[in-house]
């Protein structure tokens, strides 16, 4: 195990934790969210370092690269991946057979594509609604008001298990507002689905607003692993 890397992921990872605390702290909130270490564009190795680091979730968000990296590890079964990516339908097959959570499901032809590729899976796979949050159509999700439909029709699906929502805060603006939204959507689901109490949001640069409204999974990349590498 590189030495150097370790020693780096280690620093960052206890400076995430800590502003984590310190977010928590501000909104007298006790319950920490999960943190999923992105590790996308970053090597295999990298995640042996985390997992010896203590980190049991990854995220990932190209269906060939996150297929190949965990296949790989010994450890795979005490790692939960969350794939939280756009899913083309065509890939849906793929990301099923080793995603443990599919966050960005945003349309009914791809509730559809996953349940078919569910079926033969022993348990359900976990998937997150996720919200489009942009002021104008954006890069993924479903409109906050057609959110609650989406969910009805995940939730009526046995193949897929309806754990909650997910959002990518808005390019360029303030993520607080939209966060609000989400949290009112959120609300709205979990009061007809009492098992989807997930709220993944907040990323490197807008985790502590996110831990402010209520997000119960952060999506933490470039803060952890440093910017990434230049996509191949
Ligand atoms: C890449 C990515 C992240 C991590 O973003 P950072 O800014 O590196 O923390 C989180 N969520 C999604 C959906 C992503 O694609």
């Amino acid at each position: 195990m590189d030495a150097q890397r370790r020693g780096q992921l280690a620093s960052a990872l206890e400076a995430v934790h800590a502003r984590i605390a310190t977010a928590l702290a501000s909104c007298d909130r006790v319950e920490p969210p999960t943190l999923i270490v992105v590790t996308k564009y970053f090597p295999g190795t990298d995640v042996e370092i985390l997992y010896d680091l203590g980190v049991r979730d990854i995220g990932e968000s190209r269906d060939q690269e996150a297929r190949l990296k965990v296949a790989d590890l010994d450890f795979r079964d005490d790692l939960r991946v969350h794939f939280i990516g756009q899913v083309q339908t065509n890939k849906a097959a793929s990301v099923v057979r080793y995603a443990d959570v599919i966050h960005a499901v945003d349309r009914p032809k791809l509730v559809s594509a996953l349940a078919r590729a569910a079926h033969s899976r022993p348990q359900p796979v976990d998937v997150l609604v996720q919200v489009d949050l942009e002021t104008r159509p954006g890069r993924g999700g479903v409109v906050p008001d057609h959110a609650a439909r989406l969910a009805d029709a995940i939730a009526e699906t046995a193949e897929l298990r309806l754990r909650g929502v997910m959002a990518v805060a808005p390019l360029g603006s303030d993520p607080e507002p939209a966060f609000a939204t989400l949290a009112e959507v959120a609300t709205r689901i979990s009061a007809h689905h009492p098992e989807a109490t997930w709220i993944s949001a907040g990323m490197s640069t807008d985790l502590e607003v996110a831990v402010r409204y209520g997000a119960t999974h952060l999506r933490v990349g470039g803060a952890i692993l440093g910017s990434r590498p230049p996509r191949r």
